[in-house]
């Protein structure tokens, strides 16, 4: 039996910043739906777990706000102080050459970890901790990265998602060759790092090194093994040594490409499928906005059809 146009809850499974999104279309539409995570928290790579008594940004460092809609809702969060303008201009280092600066789109970051942002979207809806292992029929709505998805039905044409291992590293004092942030080029361990005390506002003397793709694939069995190459590359750079440390794996961190469109739909015989997160993202670089505009998108979409 077709159930997709019924009455039945739309399930959305995943609850990072595309999954909120959706959700929040889909209540205020008055369409019933079960919003389901896996994780122990909301947020998905919008990680802010509590690392020596404060918060950390271990997953997305802070986020951009060039699609309108996006604005109306960056407001909200920055007249409840949830979110701040963090800086338009970061660091670039290079091995071999001096420090330099480079300046950019406006940076957004949250005094209480990205996490809070999507805490602030959901509200009071509810969700249900499982991980979903066969898709239910109806509609469903699969708001993760595509390789998530293609574990549990195929996702037309794919993409692919580089790794990256964070590691936070804790400093007695630190002293930093940049302002706030630095993208590190050409270099074999490093990426990016952040000032995660100059992120949150608070002055802690704690950075967040993301790694590259490369280094991260050579330890992603065992992340551990690669604090020690992080640790020598960053002392290298900021001529310090960590009191501690801490490292995460992120087996499927950036799209290395975008779909054309903001959500795909996928009609099969018991449920129509919607497919949301990062990766549908045609106007630019898959980022949390996209994330949002595709959790978003699918929504209207799930609501559009319920209502034909
Ligand atoms: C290291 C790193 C740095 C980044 N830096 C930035 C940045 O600076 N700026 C920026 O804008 N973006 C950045 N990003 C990207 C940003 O985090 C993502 O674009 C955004 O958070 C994606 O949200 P999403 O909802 O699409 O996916 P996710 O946040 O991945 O959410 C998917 C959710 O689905 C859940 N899930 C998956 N499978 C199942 C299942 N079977 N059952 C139940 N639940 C399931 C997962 O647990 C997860 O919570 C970064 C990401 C990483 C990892």
């Amino acid at each position: 039996m077709d159930m997709s146009t019924g009455s039945e809850p739309v399930t959305i499974v995943g609850a990072g910043i595309a999954g909120a999104a959706c959700a929040v279309v889909l209540r205020d539409a008055d369409i019933p739906f079960r919003l389901v995570e896996r994780g122990r928290s909301v947020g998905g790579r919008m990680a802010s777990p509590e690392l020596h008594g404060r918060r950390v940004d271990i997953g997305a460092g802070y986020f951009t706000v060039r699609d309108r809609a996006f604005t109306d809702v960056v407001g909200r969060w920055e007249d409840a102080g949830l979110a701040r303008r963090w800086t338009d201009t970061f660091g670039v280092l290079s091995p071999g050459n001096s420090p330099t600066s480079s300046t950019g789109p406006m940076r957004w970051a949250t005094p209480g970890g990205l996490r809070s942002l999507v805490r602030e979207l959901l509200g009071d809806i509810g969700v249900d901790s499982e991980e979903i292992t066969t898709v239910p029929d109806g509609d469903v709505v699969l708001a993760m990265p595509d390789p998530q998805a293609n574990r549990l039905t195929p996702v037309p044409d794919p993409v692919g998602y580089d790794p990256v291992l964070t590691v936070v590293l804790g400093f007695d004092s630190l002293t930093l060759p940049f302002e706030n942030a630095a993208f590190v080029n050409d270099h074999p361990v490093l990426e990016f790092l952040a000032d995660d005390g100059a992120r949150r506002g608070d002055g802690a003397s704690v950075l967040v090194a993301h790694t590259t793709a490369s280094l991260a694939r050579e330890y992603l069995d065992h992340p551990d093994d690669a604090v020690a190459p992080v640790i020598d590359a960053v002392t290298e750079v900021i001529g310090s040594t960590p009191s501690w440390t801490h490292v995460h794996r992120w087996t499927f961190a950036k799209p290395v490409s975008a779909h054309a469109s903001t959500f795909g739909c996928v009609q099969n015989r018991s449920s129509t499928l919607y497919f949301a997160g990062d990766q549908w993202s045609p106007g630019g670089p898959p980022r949390i906005e996209s994330a949002w505009r595709s959790g978003s998108d699918a929504g209207r979409a799930v609501v559009d059809r319920r209502r034909r």
